[in-house]
């Protein structure tokens, strides 16, 4: 039995052996280009084998949001799905926690962070658990 270490639930969220979580992604080397997950082709431009990875940041903004009402089994509602403009590049969608669900309390371009946490308990086969990311208000 080796020591549980819990999984990312998406392949761009990397979980280093020491320090934090952190999004990683691809940038074009011609034109700046930002993309999550790994590709030869840069989609913008079509240069190819151009892309370096990049740590991206932990900081954004909130580009556009909805509130969700609609029930999931095992998904608590509403929550809060957003789409966030990080520092540096990089567009991601998460969940925005930490802040009622409610549009007079959410603004765009507020600023917000990521942050990292288990993914609603969520369990594979094994037994591991699964790291998720999340933002909420900076
Ligand atoms: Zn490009």
């Amino acid at each position: 039995m080796t020591e549980s270490r819990p999984l990312p639930v998406v392949d761009y969220l990397k979980i280093p052996e020491k320090g934090e979580p952190y999004l990683e992604g691809y940038r074009c080397k011609k034109c700046g280009a930002i993309f999550l997950g790994e590709r030869n082709v840069c989609s913008k431009c079509f240069a190819r084998n151009e892309m370096e990875v990049i740590k991206l940041s932990d900081n954004g903004k909130l580009h556009s949001f909805a509130i969700v009402y609609r029930s999931f089994p095992g998904i608590d509602v509403p929550y809060v799905s957003a789409i966030v403009d990080l520092e540096g590049g990089g567009t991601i969608k998460g969940n925005l926690i930490n802040i009622d669900p409610d549009p007079d309390k959410i603004k765009f371009d507020m600023p917000v962070k990521l942050t990292y946490g288990d993914a609603l308990g969520r369990k594979d086969k094994e037994g591991n658990s699964y790291l998720s990311y999340f933002f909420e208000p900076a």
